[in-house]
């Protein structure tokens, strides 16, 4: 949580009428999210609110139960002013859905995560829809045994992280060459079994979202998620938006061809990035220097790395030159101040950020290098990411990645009074 006391820059202007209303509780409710536990006096300091504004909607927001009152704070003389929090009583239901297996959790409001399980099925990108809706089946009963463990808590709903990309206009994957879920209506059977609210985004966009809400980097303007897995996919945060492209297909740089002459990838080309940076390529290099291994999965892959084994070091380190040479193009066209990896290789860390590293400084043409961090907590990033995407749509109404009458090409800003009025 953070501790610093910067002011924090409302997402747009405080304004004045029954949607002020709703966009100052909005803004208050991001920065107790961001200060907490923070006294209502500083609220008003750091939201540049009237302080009497700030104690009504904070009673407001106590009466509906989404802050707490916490421990009284202490100052040299004087009345102590009491804390507030976020009632972490709140909590959503997270799914991330993989090609072969899906994990799940109990998300808390603030990005804790108070228990999870997993469920493996064997299905892949050429299942059928009967399979696909088979393997939905379990992940529900395991949802719902999930959600009866923490009955005491208020759920806010289900959010799902898929790799794949979704139009958040019509709920579908539109595209999805690992896994077999584009041959079903996800959205709607999961909804059908589930019986809840659903937000569903792309894996990678969800742990853009993770990081705006619970993250280091809730303040960067840009920024670019890799999710490293079956495929490679990018979620970006451009000048302070979510980059979603038509049909929400933005973010698909793991299909840039970068060798025409490449494997087949999953979408029909040949050569894409991820037919070189995924995990699939990881494993397939391996292969190539030991025909003899029985290696199946990625997570083998890497044990053997962990221990040291040369050939397997060697494949991952191909691995990630390939994702360096993908990820020196993106910083050129995109100049993110941030690239964060997601992904099982993480746990490889420590070999792998300075051969990332070197490889961007290498191909820079400015001085501005973007920094490359590791969602360390792997599998934990995708769920916060499927939390967020709820989080976000529950409490932050009406302010989004961008100002919102920006995104809505609303240029009235006569409803609108400045900020520090
Ligand atoms: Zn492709």
């Amino acid at each position: 949580m953070h501790t610093t006391d910067k002011p924090v820059r409302p997402r747009r202007a405080v304004a004045s009428s029954e949607t002020a209303r709703e966009i100052n509780r909005d803004i208050l409710l991001h920065t107790i999210h961001l200060q907490q536990p923070v006294s209502r006096a500083d609220l008003a300091r750091l939201t540049g609110l009237q302080p009497s504004t700030v104690s009504v909607i904070i009673g407001q927001l106590m009466e509906e139960g989404w802050v707490v009152a916490g421990s009284l704070g202490r100052l040299p003389r004087g009345r102590r002013p009491t804390y507030v929090t976020l009632n972490d009583r709140h909590v959503t239901l997270a799914i991330d859905l993989r090609p072969g297996k899906a994990n799940l959790a109990v998300v808390d409001i603030n990005g804790k995560i108070l228990g999870r399980e997993a469920v493996a099925f064997d299905i892949k990108a050429g299942s059928t829809p009967e399979e696909a809706k088979t393997a939905i089946a379990h992940i529900a009963r395991a949802a719902r045994s999930l959600r009866a463990t923490y009955g005491d808590r208020v759920f806010q709903g289900l959010g799902v992280s898929v790799s794949g990309r979704v139009d958040q206009r019509t709920h579908r994957l539109v595209f999805s060459p690992n896994a077999p879920w584009g041959q079903i209506d996800l959205y709607a059977e999961l909804q059908k079994v589930l019986g809840t609210p659903i937000e569903m985004e792309n894996a990678a966009n969800a742990c853009l979202f993770s990081e705006r809400w619970f993250g280091t980097f809730n303040d960067a303007s840009n920024l670019l998620v890799v999710a490293v897995a079956e495929g490679v996919g990018t979620g970006m945060l451009v000048d302070g938006r979510l980059a979603r492209g038509r049909d929400d297909m933005a973010g698909e740089f793991g299909h840039m061809p970068i060798e025409e002459s490449g494997p087949v990838c999953g979408c029909g080309n040949m050569g894409c990035w991820e037919t070189f940076a995924s995990n699939r390529a990881g494993l397939r290099y391996y292969r190539e220097l030991a025909p003899e291994s029985t290696l199946t999965s990625f997570q083998e892959l890497l044990d053997l790395a962990l221990k040291g084994d040369i050939r397997a070091l060697r494949s991952i380190d191909k691995m990630m030159t390939y994702l360096a040479r993908g990820l020196a193009m993106l910083a050129a066209g995109l100049a993110p101040e941030v690239i964060i990896i997601v992904g099982d290789c993480t746990a490889l860390w420590p070999r792998i950020c300075p051969l990332l590293e070197s490889h961007l400084i290498a191909k820079s043409f400015t001085p501005h290098t973007p920094r490359v961090v590791a969602a360390m907590d792997g599998d934990a990033a995708r769920l916060r990411g499927a939390a967020a995407l709820v989080l976000h749509k529950v409490l932050f109404r009406q302010v989004d990645f961008a100002p919102r009458h920006e995104r809505e090409g609303e240029r009235d800003n006569s409803k609108l009074v400045p900020t520090h009025a």
